[in-house]
């Protein structure tokens, strides 16, 4: 099966009664949709029906757990509004509801302020709708209270929302209020207004039936939790299998700038190779939600879910790396799970020192996938890991900051400026390399017998398949342990724990690498930038005697124009791919007064580090070597 939404799945429906109470359970799934249209009616007429509707529910409902229902209307995208309303059965005096603060990124971005023209009503009764705090909502009734809403999301990319005419894209978390004490009842949510030749892709349950001349989508999870764990594309997109059989995978592709041959190429190597090391897959079904060219915004990245992603990348050609880290995301950090990030607490920051690991060490295996299906040569995966030891070791932070405070300081990532290079390291950067670097350590010390393959998969069986969390970085040091028999104290102690160097040149020699350093002219821009919540970019500081200065650039100027266009939004991205010498046109303001500036930027000699293969490894280095690129099976054969 597929998870085409072109197919009708109807067997969707039987979890999903089987949840609402026995009232439902004496309707067949085809007066399902008659049931629904019942409710909507029972919102909408008098108190004749609702009496009645009422009686009904408590001669023959008697629901330990309800299911809170959501409809969703999308007419008029082009307001950005998604128009909602929400039908809490069973209220007790009072309903409070809640919008996260936060959802999977790990920013406090406070959803509330998209949330409008909220109301209230039970029994065809008004109702007053209190606001408590940012966040919560309360309303004062009993019975079935359904509340309406709307909310505001025009904004692209795999970590937020948007309705607008070419498509919605839900990050459930951001739409849809909940009821703080009863995130664990089963979810459903329904579509209105559709555009005509709209379809809905979800890694959720997802039944499409017709209603008369209509087609009504429903999405159903078993809480809030799950349904959150659920993006939804709902728009024009094309949809391919990527693996058939008991473990379906597919793709829902909005968007242009790819091939569905270079698509098909990347992912049917990268999910049954990460499958087959994990001993099997761990879902049902699992979906890419992919944007691609256009149809991205800029927005790039991905987001890992239960059983799915949502990426989003300028073009097919860009889609293995993030497609490999994020499809290993479904065991580490989905089901190999850190205790620090249960339960989920939406109303505040959720702090944890694992994301070195969970997203670091991902990135670890998002690296060894690639160059171990034959995606990336071996040179394209040592490049790779030059670059990460570059990236970390040009920062002045790594003096100071740890992977585990990096980790914990994930919710400062929000502030530009904590993301300078003075500021912060990347557990991104710095957990890849303390992943390979651990790896390496424990085939030296098992003669390549056992490695970081053999950490995940117990890590796996030892936690995920028995639902239960691990306590950060102790249990993962427990595992190497296990693993590799001896101590790692004092490398967990020192590499993870504190900012102690990392001795790359000695461990990298036990697996046959060589780091080198080596001189490369590279473009300064003798200035640094501050970027404000929204769009103001103004210059920071500017650097004594650099071009930028002699130009005339000062600290608090404000930056309207580069090069003619708005100011990039990563800069050092952007230069990278200039050299000293490249003219650079701003336009500034200052006290009101616009101004050009026209320098060239200068230039620095840089070290950076290589690395290479050691041409005089040692026969037990070389299989090390192997082990990594090739994985553990090949490594052992290579013994
Ligand atoms: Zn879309
Ligand atoms: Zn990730």
């Amino acid at each position: 099966m597929t998870l085409s939404p072109r197919h009708t799945n109807l067997q969707n429906f039987y979890p999903l009664a089987r949840r609402c109470g026995r009232m439902i359970c004496l309707l067949s799934p085809r007066d399902a949709g008659w049931r629904d249209f019942g409710l909507q009616l029972l919102r909408c007429a008098g108190p004749v029906y609702a009496f009645l509707t009422a009686l009904l529910c408590c001669v023959l409902a008697q629901p330990a757990r309800a299911t809170i229902r959501y409809e969703v209307s999308l007419a008029n995208p082009s307001e950005h509004l998604f128009h909602v309303s929400v039908t809490v059965p069973d209220v007790r005096g009072a309903l409070q509801l809640q919008m996260p603060a936060w959802n999977a990124l790990y920013q406090i971005r406070d959803f509330s302020s998209r949330v409008q023209q909220a109301s209230a009503e039970s029994n065809g009764k008004h109702l007053e709708v209190e606001k408590l705090d940012k966040l919560t909502w309360r309303i004062r009734g009993e019975g079935t209270v359904c509340v309406r809403y709307a909310v505001f999301w025009d904004s692209p990319g795999p970590f937020a929302s948007q309705l607008n005419e070419e498509h919605a894209f839900i990050n459930p978390a951001m739409v849809f209020l909940y009821v703080p004490n009863r995130r664990a009842e089963a979810v459903a949510l329904t579509f209105h207004d559709l555009p005509k030749d709209w379809e809905v892709a979800t890694p959720l349950d997802h039944a499409r039936t017709e209603s008369g001349a209509n087609l009504v989508h429903t999405v159903s999870a078993s809480g809030y939790d799950a349904f959150c764990d659920g993006p939804m594309e709902v728009g024009v997109f094309r949809t391919f299998p990527i693996e058939d059989g008991p473990r379906p995978v597919a793709v829902a592709i909005h968007g242009d700038n790819w091939k569905q041959a270079d698509v098909e190429a990347v992912l049917k190597r990268i999910c049954p190779y990460e499958v087959q090391l994990m001993g099997g897959a761990p879902f049902n079904r699992y979906l890419f939600i992919l944007h691609i060219g256009k149809a991205a915004q800029g927005a790039g990245g991905g987001m890992e879910h239960a059983n799915g992603t949502a990426i989003n990348v300028s073009s097919g050609q860009a889609l293995a790396g993030v497609a490999a880290h994020e499809f290993f995301h479904l065991w580490n950090v989905k089901r190999i799970r850190p205790a620090s990030l249960e339960p989920i607490d939406y109303t505040r920051e959720q702090y944890t020192r694992a994301l070195w690991f969970a997203e670091g060490v991902t990135s670890t295996y998002g690296s060894y996938t690639l160059v171990r299906s034959g995606i990336w040569s071996k040179q394209d995966f040592y490049s790779d890991l030059a670059q990460n030891i570059n990236e970390l070791e040009a920062r002045p932070a790594n003096r100071w900051q740890s992977a585990e405070q990096s980790s914990l300081d994930a919710w400062l990532e929000k502030y530009s400026y904590y993301n300078g290079p003075d500021f912060s390291v990347s557990y991104y950067s710095k957990g890849q390399i303390l992943g390979l670097l651990l790896d390496i350590l424990i085939r030296d010390r098992t003669g390549n017998e056992k490695s970081l393959d053999d950490v995940m998969r117990k890590m796996n069986d030892d936690f995920a398949r028995k639902g239960k969390l691990y306590r950060d970085s102790l249990d993962i040091r427990l595992t190497v342990e296990a693993v590799a028999g001896g101590s790692f104290a004092d490398f967990f102690e020192n590499y993870v724990a504190h900012a102690e160097g990392l001795p790359y040149a000695a461990i990298l020699g036990k697996a046959g690498l060589l780091i080198e350093k080596q001189e490369i002219q590279r473009p300064d821009l003798g200035f640094a930038l501050e970027r404000e919540f929204g769009a103001k970019v103004t210059v920071r500081s500017v650097v004594a005697g650099s071009t930028a200065e002699r130009a005339g650039l000062k600290a608090g100027d404000e930056i309207e124009t580069w090069n003619g266009e708005s100011v990039p939004r990563r800069v050092e991205s952007w230069l990278r791919t200039r050299k000293p010498g490249d003219i650079l046109r701003l336009q500034v303001r200052r006290n009101e007064q616009l101004s050009n500036l026209v320098f060239a930027l200068g230039g620095r000699t840089d070290e950076i580090f290589v690395v290479s293969e050691d041409p005089k490894a040692t026969a037990k280095a070389q299989a090390i070597r192997a082990g990594l690129v090739r994985g553990s099976a090949a490594a052992a054969a290579a013994n």
